[in-house]
């Protein structure tokens, strides 16, 4: 064990002063047309691109769909990524090119592994008169990125004690553990929090964390976290300290090992250079071109790197343009 005061980077990492703990502000970003619902995003933020592999976080809701519309996505195309939809309210049919057909609903875990290339569709259904969630996605590390697409669906059994209520849908908290495989050290839960209740959590030293709040107001060590923050821990602790407001407080607590790559993101690509992005945007361009949307069974069994979504009736989404300057890398 290295002596911390000869150390500078380990006093930092043991430390719970002001320096160490950051809190990310939401940005609000319309999903599709400008009536469409509307998003708070805080991954990737201007700040900070990743939390372990977590690549991107949108939270929305509770959104009235009579008002929006609620969510209407129409096939588009992920590679090099997972996408994890969690509902607090509502239901959502996803429909993906593997031949997956899910419902997603309140407190199930809803996985869908781009791998090399995958296109889905969401549509929250005709029952959901209130829509809230989020939906976070995983970077796939660089040995895995092109694997087979899957889809896996987990309903994870709550775990509960004094004033607290956790659903663990991947990794390990609490004593509840997911039996869905990740590609790289990762933690997802729900937290309830009673008014007032202090919740100490052993984590893993090796994860950053990441805490959002959903509804009611957290102090996670000294840092006030209002509903829609992200705050963002460091690795280097072994227990976590959170203390709800006077409100009922509903969190999702995310972390992982940093992934210790470089990536490159835009639209729905996870990639590792600008070609890379550029190509695959191509690809589906192509595909969206040759009308492969609107489907036929001969074009449900035609291959391709993002296949045709079965079952779907929407056209696909086409890329927007690419930015003048090069895709960055970041992470
Ligand atoms: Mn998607």
């Amino acid at each position: 064990m290295t002596n911390p005061e000869r150390d500078p980077d380990l006093v930092t990492c043991t430390s719970t002063g002001e320096a160490t703990i950051e809190v990310l502000a939401p940005r609000d970003v319309p999903l599709g047309g400008p009536r469409a619902m509307r998003v708070r995003r805080t991954l990737p933020s201007r700040s900070r691109s990743l939390i372990g592999a977590w690549c991107f976080l949108d939270h929305y809701g509770p959104d009235d769909v009579a008002v929006n519309g609620g969510m209407k996505v129409a096939p588009h195309p992920h590679t090099g990524l997972q996408t994890v939809s969690w509902l607090f309210t509502g239901e959502i049919e996803h429909r993906d090119s593997a031949g997956n057909h899910a419902m997603v609903r309140p407190g199930e875990l809803n996985l869908m592994t781009s791998g090399r290339g995958i296109s889905h569709s969401e549509v929250s259904t005709a029952a959901t008169g209130t829509l809230h969630g989020a939906q976070l996605w995983v970077a796939l590390p660089a040995e895995h990125r092109d694997t087979d697409p899957g889809f896996v669906h987990h309903v994870p059994q709550p775990v509960r004690g004094e004033g607290h209520e956790a659903r663990v849908f991947l990794g390990s908290l609490l004593g509840s553990t997911s039996p869905v495989p990740t590609f790289t050290p990762l933690l997802g839960a729900e937290l309830l929090l009673s008014p007032g209740t202090r919740l100490e959590l052993d984590v893993d030293p090796a994860f950053e964390h990441g805490v959002l709040v959903d509804t009611g107001a957290v102090r996670v060590d000294d840092h006030e976290v209002e509903r829609g923050e992200l705050a963002h821990v460091p690795t280097g602790r072994d227990r976590l300290v959170l203390l709800a407001g006077d409100a009922p407080t509903r969190l999702l607590l995310i972390g992982g090992t940093p992934i210790g790559e470089r990536i490159v993101m835009w639209w729905n690509f996870v990639g590792r250079s600008h070609e890379e992005v550029v190509a695959h945007r191509e690809e589906w361009q192509a595909q969206v071109r040759a009308g492969d949307g609107v489907v036929t069974d001969a074009q449900r069994v035609r291959p391709g790197r993002f296949g045709v979504v079965v079952g779907d009736r929407l056209p696909p989404i086409p890329a927007p343009p690419l930015p003048n300057a090069r895709l960055r890398e970041r992470g």
